[in-house]
């Protein structure tokens, strides 16, 4: 009797829990499908760049299932209408699937779940998204963790779940498999993507890790990470956000990596493992405080206001941040590079997330949503997490002083200023002296590097010091309001 797996965030072959089920229990009846959501593909929130991934990854799942003698079946419109439609016309009686936590996720899947009962089918779904999930990880007094360290450290003390075998041979299909549609290209379904965005599919994630791991740059983590202008971190980010890349061989390959050299070296490994769990930390948060998909993590920052008081201003200055024009050169580099190939550093997110709140005045929910339509690993657990600890409305157990200086992450973070000029070509024979702050330089300096302040590049739109005592001033007011 055939059984559907129903893939979502879990394009891929190897590691996948719900798949690997599906296959040891009905070898030979598995139907692989994929179905288009046209309430997904509605929704404002929707990046062009994770359009074309996500086509990339489906065009490689199912190249990758043809070589096993099976196929992907790609259905469009309603998830459940879809679905129900392939039941009724295979007989299929069981639904596979891999869990995802999201609000929206979790609602959807509740729904297809009760219409699958009801329509006689038995549903079957595993955890694979996070190598934790839920209530997996709890305080001893069984309540969810709020702070990133003891999270980490309880994740630690469990025992992680073995990756699942795949059973090749089962992948074969007994039988004629179901009509399937040719898959759309991004500009079909209305989402030209002008973006470079890095190529999608569980061939080029595999070969990303092996590269990562091969060339010692996970070794090399710790000390490379945050250095703006280096290949220091995996890029595997929108591979983990559509599942092309199993979390579980993530963390198996930090933790084999760290056997393999003395204590003083494992550095590299355990901070990579920590950012995996930083991941998890952010999926656990969002499915015991819902509220905060949309509102502050912490309530009591809900009477801070935001703004400059006047909407003009406001929206000059969110222009400014999105196009990369706000005269401070990192923050600028770093929206120009969101902008050409829909991923942004680490870092570059920590110190443009800080400026757009904490200098611009803006509410965190204006940045989140415009990385969220940009970013091709745009996650919503993720992006929310980062948003609100650089808003100080989320997670973060530092209080709410934590303010970038713009300048000073960028004379640390890229001293020799080859982020900025790989990104803001304005800038690109500025002298190393003035890179940071090129409004600084004289009128003779800037016609002799072709880089005329107020006209090939602007001047900062705000002042940093004056903008952080008013941020201060208004944080303080909600202390003493308590
Ligand atoms: P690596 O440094 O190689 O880390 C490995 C993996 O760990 C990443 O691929 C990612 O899955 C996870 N990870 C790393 N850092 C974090 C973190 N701080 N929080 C959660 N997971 C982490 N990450 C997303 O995947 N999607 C988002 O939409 C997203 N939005 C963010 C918004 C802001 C404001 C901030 C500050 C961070 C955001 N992050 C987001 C986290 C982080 O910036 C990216 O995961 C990371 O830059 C991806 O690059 P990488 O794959 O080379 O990561």
């Amino acid at each position: 009797m055939p059984v559907l797996h129903w893939f979502r965030r879990d394009l891929r072959l190897t590691d996948n829990t719900a798949l690997s089920r599906a296959l040891a229990e009905q070898p030979g009846h598995v139907i692989p499908v994929f179905v288009l959501d046209d309430a997904l593909l509605r929704r404002r929130d929707v990046a062009p760049a994770r359009v074309k991934f996500l086509l990339q990854s489906l065009a490689d799942l199912d190249e990758r299932l043809r070589q096993r003698h099976s196929r992907l079946i790609v259905r469009r419109g309603d998830g459940q209408d879809q679905l129900l439609a392939l039941v009724r016309e295979t007989g299929a009686h069981a639904l596979y699937f891999n869990r995802d936590s999201t609000p929206f996720a979790r609602a959807r899947d509740a729904a297809v779940t009760t219409a699958m009962h009801g329509a006689g089918v038995r549903v079957e779904s595993h955890r694979d998204l996070t190598v934790f999930e839920g209530s997996d990880v709890l305080t001893q007094a069984g309540q969810p963790y709020t702070v990133f360290t003891p999270y980490k450290k309880a994740w630690l003390t469990r025992p992680r779940p073995l990756p699942a075998d795949l059973d090749e041979a089962a992948l074969r299909f007994d039988g004629p498999l179901p009509a399937t549609i040719d898959l759309p290209d991004e500009d079909a379904l209305g989402f030209a993507c002008t973006q470079r965005v890095q190529h999608g599919g569980e061939t080029v994630a595999l070969a990303l890790l092996r590269e990562f791991i091969k060339s010692r740059r996970l070794e090399n983590y710790a000390a490379q990470r945050d250095m703006l202008s280096e290949p220091g971190t995996s890029t595997l980010s929108p591979h983990l956000r559509f599942g092309t890349l199993s979390p579980r061989i993530c963390v198996r390959a930090a933790e084999d990596g760290a056997l393999t050299v003395d204590k003083a070296q494992r550095a590299g490994f355990d901070t990579w493992l920590s950012e995996l769990i930083w991941r998890e930390f952010y999926y656990q948060v969002l499915f015991h405080f819902p509220h905060a998909d949309k509102g502050n993590f912490k309530r009591n920052t809900d009477a801070l206001r935001w703004g400059n008081g006047n909407a003009e201003t406001d929206q000059r200055y969110f222009e400014a941040w999105c196009a990369g024009r706000t005269g401070y050169p990192v923050v600028d580099a770093a929206m120009r590079q969101l902008n050409a190939i829909g991923w942004m550093h680490n870092r570059a997110r920590m110190i443009v997330a800080s400026f757009l709140t904490k200098d611009l005045l803006l509410d965190w929910r204006l940045g989140e949503s415009y990385f969220m339509r940009q970013l091709v690993d745009g996650d919503p657990a993720s992006n929310n997490g980062g948003w609100q600890w650089a808003a100080s409305t989320g997670t973060d157990a530092q209080p709410y002083f934590r303010i970038f200086n713009p300048r000073l992450q960028s004379e640390r973070f890229d001293r020799d200023g080859v982020y900025i000029r790989r990104w803001v070509p304005e800038l690109c024979d500025v002298a190393d002296r003035h890179i940071h702050a090129p409004h600084e330089m004289t009128p003779l300096e800037q016609h002799a590097c072709k880089c005329v302040i107020g006209e090939h590049y602007p001047a900062p739109i705000i002042d940093h010091a004056v903008q952080k005592e008013k941020i201060l001033a208004r944080f303080k007011a909600l202390d003493s309001a308590r």
